[in-house]
């Protein structure tokens, strides 16, 4: 297999589609998507024969792959074997196995083949610079290290790929960051935002935040630092589901997986995605825990692929109380955002539901009292708005930087709820 054909051939497919009109782009979408349900996803046994319509099969989410984690890739490849490639190098013959960072029980396993780890690097070239030459670009990638995606460009004399491993901690690799001289950062917002306050010495032409919920109170601190605006790319376990373009619209990567969207409430949706490009693990319907805005304008850089307002964060991270009309949610961006109006000095906190009438909002030592108590109080009031029982504790302690696992600042840990 010639792995950079498949990455400019990649490219070149990623950026011709983004040229179509959104009914040319919707009618070679649909013709792309009936080929993948006749030709590729019968393969998989869990499937064994092509659907009339992509709404005829069952809906699927994570706990469906992993307990039939051999029905649903195409090489009959069994989960304990990709755990075991997974601890050994992350190679299963010519398969490359990665997993998602969580607690065990909930980590999300992912096979791909040598040439969909080249298109995508090539898909997401393709999106993330377009107007870059590719020659002479540092790409450093700043992520958990069991994402094998990324192993693919290395060796190429086109662009120049690092990869800087998150659970190992920045003091680690903060030397060899700076010699490398990244043209582009791909990492997570809290990461960002520690080499805004450690003082890194970076100068990159784009950053892109990725891995974790971009919130509002982040963006300002990192776009100052670099004196950019900041990108963000939308992806997961499952793959590669939005990316923001020049014009800073974040665009659905409809070119390569097919949405449907259930409503969630509050304006919000979850997506169900069909990842009709790939060809090893076949993905079809399956309910992500997302929550997002879909934007209702076109984006000003003419793409057909339709936008995002935000990634407002996780099913999972819902609050779920009872009230006196019965069972009520809360998403995470109305509580984040009670939070932060509270008081212009709060830049970071955590607010986590800790049992089924209690919730839990930390707060650093360094910002003023009056400040922690106005936000204590502005959670109080909203959940009395929407008539909760529940009490809301306020707890003074730092804050540290935890690389082993995804920051979520609003955060339900709740485990009935799952
Ligand atoms: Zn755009």
């Amino acid at each position: 297999m010639n792995g950079l054909a498949e990455a400019a051939g990649s490219f070149a497919l990623t950026r011709w589609v983004s040229r179509k009109t959104r009914p040319g782009f919707e009618r070679w979408q649909a013709a792309a998507l009936r080929r993948f349900l006749d030709r590729d996803l019968p393969r998989a046994p869990f499937y064994g024969k092509a659907p009339a319509r992509l709404t005829d099969l069952p809906v699927t989410d994570k706990a469906l792959l992993m307990a039939r984690f051999e029905d649903f890739n195409v090489h009959g490849l069994n989960a304990s074997l990709a755990w075991a490639a997974l601890a050994r190098d992350g190679r299963a013959g010519a398969l490359t196995v990665g997993a998602s960072t969580g607690t065990s029980g909930n980590r999300g396993l992912f096979v791909i083949s040598e040439a969909e780890r080249y298109r995508w690097l090539g898909a997401i070239l393709a999106k993330a610079t377009p107007d870059l030459l590719w020659r002479g670009m540092r790409v450093a990638v700043i992520l958990p290290q069991n994402t094998g995606l990324y192993d693919s460009a290395r060796k190429s004399r086109l662009i120049k790929l690092a990869f800087f491993d998150l659970t190992l901690g920045p003091e680690s690799w903060r030397g060899a960051l700076e010699m490398f001289d990244p043209t582009i950062i791909i990492a997570p917002p809290k990461i960002l935002r520690h080499f805004a306050a450690e003082n890194f010495r970076l100068r990159p032409k784009r950053v892109f935040s990725a891995a974790e919920t971009l919130d509002p109170v982040d963006r300002p601190v990192i776009e100052a630092f670099f004196r950019l605006p900041l990108d963000q790319i939308y992806m997961a376990t499952e793959g590669l589901f939005a990316v923001t373009c020049r014009q800073g619209g974040l665009h659905l990567a409809e070119d390569s997986v097919f949405f449907e969207f259930e409503p969630a409430g509050e304006g919000l949706v979850t997506p169900l995605v069909t990842a009709f490009r790939r060809q090893t693990q076949i993905m079809a319907r399956y309910r992500m825990n997302d929550l997002l805005r879909l934007s209702d304008q076109p984006c000003r850089c003419g793409s057909p692929l339709r936008c995002v307002d935000e990634v407002v964060g996780r099913m999972d991270d819902v609050f779920r109380l009872g009230s006196a009309d019965g069972p009520i949610l809360l998403t995470p961006d109305v509580l984040r955002n009670a939070v932060l109006k509270a008081d212009r000095r709060i830049d970071d906190f955590r607010l986590v539901q800790i049992g089924p009438d209690r919730v839990e909002l930390g707060l650093p030592p360094t910002l003023a009292d009056d400040a922690a108590a106005a936000a204590r109080q502005a959670v109080q009031t909203l959940l009395d708005t929407r008539k909760a029982v529940v009490t809301v504790t306020l707890v003074r302690a730092p804050l540290p930087l935890e690389t082993g696992r995804k920051l979520r600042r609003v955060e339900c840990r709740l485990e009935q709820a799952r």
